[in-house]
């Protein structure tokens, strides 16, 4: 892949306003397993479309937030000159496009305010916090969705996704069947934020600072023009990133561009994780390294399950869940059995193009999840990185196998050596599923707290005095 850019074919401004590339523009989305709801993977919508991530800057007066917001004021100005303004309307465009920010950061911030439009198995009326969401919250149906912020046109949004699916293979060409469907399979992680936006589109102006009065319609477009030339900047050329580059080093201080490898790494990554994945498990991981490391896991889990056979602070009742939990959990080591690659439209020469089609394919994959059966082997990780994690939704720890490898591991060096460095990582993840989150999933990652009072009120002390 050539990392230069040269348009051939761009994808329509609907395409990218409508969401179907989730660039985040006012909301983003992703599909996950939802928290104590086993049976089916839910579409969780959640606030986004501010640039600088904290509310507050936006919103609290000080000279250090005025000096961020006027930065941005002026690199929105920039793109859009850059991106073929004139220089009034470029700031002008900007303007606008931060009247609506500093709008959608009050309501990023603003507290749960009414009840949504009681969806019908919705028990509870709080917002739902990934990773916090519980049986209180209830998942919408489209319908309920519509009625929460009726200005939205969801259903041509999820519609306009559902085309695109239909021209994908096998079970992906049915994504968002059940959603349109009418299945109760969505979460908005902050509901009072999309009941706002709703109001504020169903507002014919906006009367700014300065007294001049913006018409609706005419702010929205400016907002949605400048983020996603936001959004894409980084797939364009070398002013839109020295641009950027100004932008961050204002804000994080941070001194260096990075060097051009590290971000054609990262796009090749990204967007062909298939091969990259494969490439890496062929080359740098043997059938040794993984045996080895699977026995570790399997003697640290063995070690963990005599451990707690012999606290003497739980009480029975306690010891029971967690010795349950402790044996069904699933460790996985390496690599999920098998990747599939994503398949796109790819042209030499056509950065840009390439990128969007690799990640709308990348989308369209994971929303497609909504119509299968839960995994729960499912890795979030690639296989190459360095790290390691437990997913309480499905009582697993995950470890690729680019933990395997010096310094946390050896497969020349002796076995202790390895279980000083890649086994206690192994014993750091399993107590994730019995510290103060893991014990509000039971073994079968049911919503359950399974710490009987007695333990919850030793165990603090217990943890401080081991400190
Ligand atoms: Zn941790």
């Amino acid at each position: 892949m050539t990392c230069h850019t040269k348009y051939t074919r761009a994808l329509t401004f609907e395409n990218l306003c409508q969401g179907v590339l989730n660039m985040q523009n006012l909301w983003s989305f992703k599909v996950n397993l939802p928290m104590g709801h086993r049976d089916g993977y839910s579409l969780y919508l959640k606030p986004s479309g501010i640039t600088l991530n904290n509310p507050a800057i936006y919103i609290l007066e000080s000279p250090e937030n005025q000096k961020l917001i006027d930065a941005l004021r002026q690199h929105f100005t920039r793109l859009n000159i850059l991106s073929g303004l004139a220089p009034e309307l470029a700031s002008a465009t900007a303007n606008n496009s931060l009247y609506i920010e500093v709008m959608l950061a009050k309501f990023h911030a603003e507290a749960p305010s009414a009840p949504p439009p009681s969806p019908s198995n919705q028990s509870g009326s709080e917002d739902c916090h990934v990773p916090f969401a519980s049986d209180s919250c209830g998942a919408y149906a489209l319908g309920d969705l519509e009625e929460l912020s009726p200005l939205v046109p969801w259903r041509r949004i999820f519609g306009a996704i559902h085309d695109e699916c239909k021209e994908l293979e096998g079970e992906q060409a049915n994504c968002l069947n059940s959603l349109l469907g009418g299945v109760h399979n969505i979460i908005p992680t902050k509901s009072s934020y999309f009941m706002r936006i709703s109001k504020a589109m169903e507002r014919k102006s906006f009367t700014l600072n300065s007294g001049k009065v913006l018409s609706g319609p005419s702010a929205w477009s400016s907002y949605l023009r400048t983020r996603i030339l936001y959004d894409v900047s980084t797939l364009l050329p070398q002013p839109f990133l020295e641009a950027n580059f100004d932008l961050d080093s204002q804000i994080s201080g941070v001194e260096n561009m990075p060097p051009r490898w590290q971000k054609c790494v990262r796009a090749v990554s990204k967007s062909l994780p298939y091969t990259t994945n494969s490439l890496y498990l062929a080359l740098h991981f043997s059938p040794k390294a993984r045996g080895e490391g699977e026995a570790i896991v399997d003697f640290i889990k063995r070690s963990f399950i005599k451990d707690l056979r012999a606290e003497e602070w739980f009480d029975e009742e306690t010891r029971g869940e967690a010795l349950k939990k402790a044996m069904a959990m699933a460790i996985h080591v390496g690599s999920p059995s098998e990747y599939v690659a994503l398949k796109y439209d790819v042209s030499a020469g056509a950065y840009f193009n390439n990128s969007m089609n690799a990640n709308k394919a990348k989308v369209l994959r994971d929303l497609s999840l909504l119509e299968q059966v839960p995994d729960r082997g499912r890795w979030n990780m690639q296989a190459y990185a360095v790290n390691a994690y437990y997913d309480n939704t499905v009582n697993g720890v995950f470890i690729p196998a680019g933990l395997l490898q010096p310094p946390f591991f050896n497969e020349s060096a002796p076995m202790e050596q390895n279980f000083g460095g890649f086994g206690a990582i192994i014993g750091h993840e399993i107590t994730h599923g019995f510290d103060n989150l893991g014990s509000q999933f039971d073994s079968d990652s049911n919503v359950r707290d399974w710490w009987s009072p007695l333990v919850a009120k030793v165990l603090p002390r217990f943890e401080k005095s081991h400190l």
